[in-house]
């Protein structure tokens, strides 16, 4: 056991095992502190695996809060925000509120996409197997009218650098033959990924304790010891169960959580959870080769090791994990509507997964320094792209705690904007 380290990183999900690897590459001692058990299902185990360049324009853009009002009344909708009494809520929705113009998601969109195209280099070049299958994704859209649409988001992605071909129903037909797609359409992204979010994370912990680093789980931090170096204000130390410990440097990466930790500093990082599901069909009828979105239903749909993972919703109803057999519902009318192989009752009798997404209002993560502490880095809000964007922010924490220059302008993720 270690007894002084160079760097603690709080959570030992996606992010902060991306973070904790980075950083022990670079040769520093690395704790991962975490309260939930070693076997654990949360946000970075159930999630869809898709690792998604595609994904550029970010969650606050214009058009989604009237989608959003419409889809509130529809009680199998993939989206619904629970009313509640609630400042942090009320705080959250002006912030998206204002974050979705076409203004910002311009500004947005080429930062993503950095993020996202050096995240896939990053999972290429980890010199470990994780089962990363690199045959791109189909956005399959029902309506001729969605079609059009993601036709133009095709275009958009085109002048952005990234790759998009837009498919009719024979192409889509041609480009997944295995499964049988009831579609108007798709657009087909060839740089986007997928994988199995359980191998990943086993992957990931086993090179860590390869290396040395230190996973405490079953740890839960209560609270910090706070001192001042040179008229600054910083970290020398955390509790956590009945342990203190002590680093040079300090990440937050606790996913929705992250918000409530950084309270206890004197720091904002506005979030809600956006819970989501998924349901796993261990041996399905068809296994496509290629994940898709189901467009108009927002299903996410990753063949897995010979599994099929099918999963969506975005619910905001408070840190609260329990199952809405309404929206699993929803989840399950609408998958046999793309995919007529399959039938709702192929999905009877299967356990949903449920996991809370760290989402900010502007749709951007949380990403770098702050203001008030001299040795914290922050990394987490990265709402339905987590995996899709973990292994860059590890890179990118990892630049953060030796004081590098990170690869890219970080200015729209400053956890204190
Ligand atoms: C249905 C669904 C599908 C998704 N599909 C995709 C996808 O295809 N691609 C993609 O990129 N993203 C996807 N996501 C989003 C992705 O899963 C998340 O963005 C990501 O898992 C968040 O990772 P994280 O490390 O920030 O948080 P988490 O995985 O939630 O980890 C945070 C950790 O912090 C720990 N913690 C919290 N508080 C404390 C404390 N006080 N002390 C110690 N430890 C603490 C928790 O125990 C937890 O282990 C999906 C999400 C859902 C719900």
């Amino acid at each position: 056991m270690q007894d002084r380290r160079d760097v603690i990183i709080v959570g030992a999900g996606i992010i902060g095992l991306c973070s904790a690897l980075s950083c022990a590459r670079r040769g520093l001692r690395v704790t991962v502190v975490d309260r939930a058990p070693r076997q654990r299902d949360g946000c970075s185990f159930g999630n869809a695996g898709m690792i998604v360049p595609s994904h550029f324009i970010p969650l606050a853009a214009p058009g989604m809060v009237t989608l959003g009002l419409k889809w509130m009344l529809d009680p199998e909708s993939p989206f619904y925000i629970r009313p509640r009494p609630s400042l942090d809520l009320l705080r959250w929705g002006l912030g998206f509120f204002r974050a979705a113009s076409a203004a910002r998601v311009d500004r947005a969109a080429p930062v993503l996409r950095d993020l996202s195209l050096l995240s896939r280099q990053c999972y290429e070049e980890l010199g470990f197997d994780i089962g990363l299958v690199k045959k791109g994704l189909l956005m399959l859209c029902k309506e001729e009218r969605t079609l059009e649409e993601e036709a133009h988001v095709a275009q958009r992605a085109e002048a952005l650098g990234i790759p998009a071909q837009v498919l009719d129903a024979r192409q889509t037909a041609a480009a997944d033959p295995g499964v049988t797609m009831y579609v108007h359409g798709s657009v087909f992204y060839p740089l986007d990924c997928h994988l199995s979010p359980s191998r990943l994370m086993t992957a990931l912990e086993t090179e860590l304790e390869t290396m040395g680093a230190e996973l405490l789980h079953g740890h839960e931090v209560q609270g910090w010891e706070k001192g001042t170096r040179n008229g600054r204000a910083l970290l020398t130390g955390l509790r956590a169960g009945n342990r203190l410990l002590s680093a040079d440097e300090y990440v937050i990466a606790a996913g929705v959580w992250s918000d409530e930790m950084a309270q206890h500093l004197g720091l904002r990082l506005t979030m809600q959870a956006g819970k989501g599901y998924s349901l796993t069909l261990t041996s399905p009828r068809r296994l496509p080769e290629l994940c898709s979105i189901c467009t108009e239903a927002r299903l996410a749909v990753t063949p897995m090791d010979g599994a099929l993972r099918v999963g969506g919703t975005m619910e905001l109803a408070g840190m609260d994990e329990s199952i809405s057999h309404r929206r699993v519902r929803g989840i399950i009318r609408s998958f046999p509507k793309y995919f007529p192989d399959f039938t709702e009752a192929d999905f009877s009798g299967l356990q949903p997964w449920s996991g809370l997404r760290p989402v900010p209002p502007d749709g951007l993560p949380y990403l770098g320094r702050t203001r008030l502490w001299a040795n914290l880095t922050v990394a987490t809000g990265h709402a339905m792209m987590g995996l899709s964007l973990a292994a860059a922010t590890g890179r990118i924490v990892a630049d953060f705690v030796t004081d590098s220059t990170p690869p890219l302008d970080l200015a729209l993720l400053s956890p204190d904007r």
